[in-house]
């Protein structure tokens, strides 16, 4: 990465390169000149500092993990988390100390087949959501052989793929692979990763279409981000150029409590603030919800309502099922 990274940071950097993945493909180092691409995917020395308040496992995962790579954390839905590398690596990400080069393993069939006996015995799943890591860097006939076992489940009516590969390698996106995920026979829908406007472009917008007119739903999910997106008008041309290319703006998550991850922190009143400017410049049908997920595994809630309340020393944050959660002020 010469030219990108200042040559006075480098053992800092080989220090972060130790503990967290980096990936940079094509289409997104061919945006890198936009700072708010570079901050998102190039490493920095800030990635060293840690906070009491991060965690390992921020959006607590593990407390609703009854197998290895299935997540049950609400009633008709579990994820399956099918891979844990990436084609790209965010230096926010959520998932970092479990998801990189070398951290975890794809499933083995063994373990997919135990995930399928729990999902034939819990007849309340509606939706099943690959995850990871990224599911769309697995091989096509392994995401095949994944949809042919979800399609002979029958109370399972919804196969969700969460993915950035349509922004960070978006040649991926070609017959074989939709032939594959239709193969769950099934309501696909893929919820794609994208924080910035700049990230939509011409090949994105190719993948986009092939993906539309075989009749796979598409919405977004956006992380606000200080540095990267974090001014109304950057999220109102987010969420417009999202809506324009048919994605359905559905979730900007406040950014979780991911360790080294402080320097892309706000202030839950400024990302309320932020998203209520945002919310005047665009049509209704742009705006996704803001939300914040309750650190330890107690869920998603919206920001912009009662279940977050200010006190002296922070916040508390109210679950859906009442109980009250202290979150720090950051
Ligand atoms: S694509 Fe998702 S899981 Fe992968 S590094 Fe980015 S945020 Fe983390």
């Amino acid at each position: 990465m010469r030219g990108i990274i200042d040559a006075n940071d480098t053992d800092a950097l080989e220090e972060v390169a130790a503990k967290y993945s980096i990936a940079i493909p094509q289409n997104i180092a061919e945006m890198l000149s936009v700072d708010a691409i570079a901050r998102q995917f190039i490493p920095s020395k800030d990635e060293l500092i840690t906070h009491e308040r991060e965690l390992s496992d921020p959006i607590g995962d593990d407390a609703h993990s009854p197998l290895k790579g299935l997540v049950h954390r609400y009633k008709n839905r579990v994820l399956i988390k099918l891979v844990e590398v990436c084609g790209v690596y965010c230096r926010f990400c959520f998932r970092r100390e479990n998801v990189g080069d070398n951290k975890g393993q794809a499933l083995k069939t063994d373990e997919l087949e135990q995930i399928y006996e729990y999902l034939r015995n819990h007849k309340e799943v509606e939706e099943v959501i690959l995850t990871g890591g990224d599911p769309l860097v697995v091989s096509t006939r392994r995401l095949k052989e994944v949809a042919e076992n979800i399609a002979k489940i029958s109370h399972i009516r919804f196969f969700r793929i969460h993915t950035r590969t349509v922004i960070a390698n978006p040649e991926v996106i070609n017959d074989e692979l939709i032939a594959a995920l239709k193969a769950s026979q099934k309501s696909v829908k893929m919820v794609i990763h994208t924080n910035h406007a700049t990230e939509i472009d011409d090949a994105v917008k190719q993948a986009l279409n092939k993906l539309i007119s075989n009749q796979i739903q598409l919405f977004s999910q956006s992380v606000l981000l200080r540095g990267v997106n974090d001014k109304p008008e950057v999220l109102a041309d987010l969420f417009n150029t999202l809506l324009l290319n048919n994605i359905n703006p559905y979730y900007l998550h406040h950014p979780d409590l991911a360790k080294g991850t402080g320097h892309f922190y706000l202030n839950l009143e400024d990302g309320a603030k932020i998203y209520n400017e945002t919310a005047k410049l665009i049509s209704g049908l742009a705006l996704p919800k803001y939300v914040i997920d309750i650190p330890g595994g107690f869920g998603k809630i919206p920001v912009n309502s009662g279940q977050v309340v200010k006190t002296d020393g922070g916040f508390i944050l109210i679950d859906n099922n009442g109980r009250r959660h202290n979150y720090p002020i950051l």
